[in-house]
């Protein structure tokens, strides 16, 4: 009796990833990457609710339709897309696209096969495994601090936010809602050993960022830390594919 062959490998016209947009070239407006060109894939879906987040209509069924919002699309279609753009750097956002890391992982793998950096914004919550690890240039990761509203029990995961630090590729950026906010940040670095940290404002208007900038400098300095702007909203303010 002969062992069963296995399956083959689904492709990636079989493989398909939950997409709410993809946009660009534009700018990395936020963190490190801030100013770059940059294509961005922006995954439907999350696990957590925060009550400020500025990309509700990837997961918030209840305000928004999911037929409108959200397509099923091949990841072959997806990279094609992505390739068909003159851009070197790819931002992986959501959404948290961590919840899709299995079908993400070869859509990654074909990207960096091809030459292209990859950074992925993930929230925090969800480690990825070592075969995405592999071809990302950086994880942007962004736990939610206690202004987001989400209780901490769902917002902060001790073994992801561990796993993700080893990666060794991971910067820690912190949306800053509410003054406490900074003391928190501060508890979490040092529970967790988190570095590099960014803070960034909230605002999803130009004159809010500017604001919350001119509030964070002098603690972000205070602290250690490095200071994000978000360039797309100075530029452009709430236009979504921006
Ligand atoms: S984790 Fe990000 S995408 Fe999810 S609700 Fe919070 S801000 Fe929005």
């Amino acid at each position: 009796m002969t062992a069963a062959a296995a399956a083959p490998a689904p492709t990636n016209a079989e493989v398909t990833l939950r997409v709410a947009e993809l946009f660009g070239p534009t700018l990395q407006g936020e963190g490190p990457s801030a100013g770059q060109r940059a294509v961005f894939v922006r995954l439907s879906g999350c696990n957590l609710d925060c009550g400020w987040c500025d990309t509700p209509y990837t997961w918030d069924w209840a305000r928004f339709d999911p037929a409108q919002e959200s397509r099923t699309l091949p990841v072959q279609a997806v990279l094609d897309w992505i390739l068909g753009r003159d851009t070197d750097l790819v931002v992986i956002t959501g959404g948290e696209p961590l919840i899709q890391h299995a079908r993400l992982t070869p859509l990654a793998q074909a990207l960096a096969a091809a030459g292209r950096r990859i950074e992925i914004e993930t929230n925090g919550t969800i480690a990825p495994p070592d075969r995405l690890i592999e071809c990302v240039e950086r994880f942007n990761v962004s736990p939610k601090l206690g202004g987001s509203g989400v209780p901490i029990g769902r917002r902060i995961r001790p073994a992801a936010l561990e796993a993700l630090r080893g990666t060794g590729k991971a910067v820690f950026k912190f949306v800053i809602g509410a003054p406490e906010d900074l003391a928190e940040l501060a508890d979490l670095q040092a529970r967790f050993g988190l570095a590099p940290v960014w803070v960034m404002p909230q605002g999803t208007h130009p004159a809010d960022v500017v604001e919350g900038l001119r509030a964070l400098a002098e603690p972000t300095l205070a602290h250690g830390w490095n200071l994000s702007s978000r360039l797309h909203v100075l530029v452009w303010g709430d236009q979504r594919g921006r």
